[in-house]
């Protein structure tokens, strides 16, 4: 019996084939059986042009259903699926095509003539084209084969998809993922979130990232039913569809969007069942101010790319703003001191996890897998957390952001949960920044609220102080227009932390 993630998802198809799949903005429809031609003409060129099973094939390409139909080809002819943001620049492209040494790349035609050389470079066969609207020479080519395409065997620990990491420290490392990953993941997922017949998602997200592609296609896929497949976010097309979808899933700045949208409230969300958020943090307000506005608590859940989803807030049962709820069956979560021992109720520590859906390694880089998992088995997330009486986990930031100063542990998330309740605070991001006697000094870096003039340094200060131990509160606070954020919505400490490096003089 193979484990082909393809095959699990067949034997869920409906068993009426002229079921819609996808249904675009512009409302054209895909039923269940054009998927599977389409995706098994796509699968039959790749093998045609030599793809074996273990292949790498890179998709650059925009978000459309045809990138979803390659996707799919890509795990029944057993190649790996490797998809990239399509914002990467020139160089940042040549870095992945030379790393992941694709077979075939697939690119938007308006990049062919950037990135064919660099492909060509890599050792790649093939470059292939894919615009947003399906068209190019991958369709082209695939136009007059035959869709009757089967499935590759595959085992459960055979690769599915390789997704690069966001890479915020250093080169990002192409996390591989196995057909047993995905499919672990994906069903408990479509378990915990109580999928049922008749249930319709509305797709707003990117495609290249585990969020859009994996949580939410897999889900729709194992469940048999449809989607309404937007090119990107935008919250008037978002406003107008929703009252046909039952399930919607988003990164918290779809949530905070929505709430700014006119029009929005509980009439545009009568018939939605669940709301889902991730990728960063849902700030407590913003799942204050959705319930209050439409009656619906956000049910928010924690992943990443090397592990798919960990935990999640219960479908039934409390929904804690501000924690991401307790792991997902199958998923095992510990928090730990720095020497490894496993630490009690409240103790903020290093988050670690284990179970079907963690990844098999980083691509070609035996040191950071080795680095990345504990002899048992745990895979190190990077995250700091602590766990609550009743099993809930709360992230307080991310182990790399933790701020040092003069020998105290400062968790950024603490600081700015103080920080935003001020009046006049829109949002805040804590960072560390160099200092001659701390080592390290705590900031602030806030917006303005809605309407409302700069936040004033003083003052926020003085009330941290009311608030905080001394060695929390922040020694300078910066204003700015809006926080730095990437594509899934995280602020992008990083940048606040080169931009404001020089502001206590480092002596040497
Ligand atoms: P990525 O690999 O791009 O999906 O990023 C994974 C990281 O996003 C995690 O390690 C967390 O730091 C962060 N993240 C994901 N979901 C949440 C959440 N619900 N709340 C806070 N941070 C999150």
């Amino acid at each position: 019996m193979s484990d082909n993630l393809f095959a699990l998802f067949q034997s869920r198809f409906p068993a009426e084939s002229s079921t819609t799949f996808i249904e675009t903005e512009e409302g054209r429809i895909y039923s269940y059986t054009a998927m599977a031609y389409r995706s098994g003409r796509y699968a039959r060129l790749l093998s045609d042009l030599g793809v074996a099973p273990g292949d790498r094939v890179l998709a650059q390409v925009e978000k459309s259903p045809e990138a979803v139909f390659l996707y799919l080809a890509c795990l029944r002819a057993g190649a790996v699926f490797l998809p990239l943001n399509s914002a990467y620049r020139r160089d940042e492209v040549a870095y992945f095509l030379q790393d992941s040494a694709p077979a075939v790349a697939v690119v938007d035609p308006g990049r062919e003539a950037e990135l064919a050389p660099l492909a060509a470079e890599a050792g790649c066969k093939r470059v292939m084209t894919l615009d947003a609207g399906g068209a190019g020479s991958l369709e082209q080519e695939a136009a007059t084969l035959d869709g009757d395409f089967g499935c590759v065997p595959r085992a459960a620990d055979d690769l599915a998809a390789m997704l690069y990491t966001s890479g915020t420290t250093g080169r990002s490392k192409g996390a591989m993922l196995t057909h047993g990953n995905l499919a672990a993941n994906a069903q408990a997922l479509h378990q915990s979130w109580g999928f049922r017949p008749g249930d319709r998602l509305l797709h707003a997200l990117p495609i290249y990232h585990a969020h859009g592609l994996f949580v939410a296609i897999n889900c729709v896929l194992l469940n048999g039913t449809d989607m309404l497949f937007l090119p990107r976010f935008d919250a008037e097309a978002v406003v107008r569809l929703l009252p046909r979808a039952t399930v919607m899933m988003g990164v918290p700045t779809f949530y905070t969007r929505l709430l700014a949208a006119p029009g929005f409230g509980p009439e545009a969300c009568r018939n939605i069942r669940v709301f889902i958020a991730g990728s960063a943090p849902l700030l407590p307000e913003t799942f204050a101010a959705f319930e209050k506005r439409t009656g619906q608590r956000i049910l928010e859940r924690y992943g990443m790319t090397e592990t798919g989803m960990n935990c999640s807030n219960p479908l039934e049962g409390v929904r804690k703003a501000g924690s991401v709820g307790p792991p997902l069956p199958g998923v095992e979560a510990r928090v730990v001191d720095e020497a490894g021992a496993a630490l009690g109720v409240e103790a903020v520590g290093d988050l670690e996890v284990r179970g079907a859906n963690v990844f098999k390694g980083y691509w070609r880089n035996p040191e950071k897998t080795a680095e990345a998992f504990r002899d048992d088995g745990f895979f190190v997330t990077g995250d700091l957390a602590k766990i609550d009486a009743e099993g809930y986990i709360h992230l307080v930031g991310r182990a790399k952001d933790l701020i040092i100063s003069g020998g105290f542990n400062v968790y950024p998330k603490e600081v700015e949960q103080v920080i935003d309740e001020i009046d006049g605070v829109g949002e805040s991001a804590v960072i560390g920044l160099p200092h001659p006697d701390f080592g390290e000094a705590v900031a602030a870096v806030v917006t303005a609220a809605d309407g409302q003039s700069s936040p004033d340094e003083s003052e926020i200060i003085a009330t941290a102080k009311e608030r905080l131990a001394g060695f929390k509160v922040p020694k300078r606070v910066f204003a700015c227009e809006a926080l730095p954020r990437n594509a899934m919505g995280k602020v992008q400490k990083n940048l606040l932390r080169e931009r404001y490096a020089g502001t206590f003089k480092v002596a040497g």
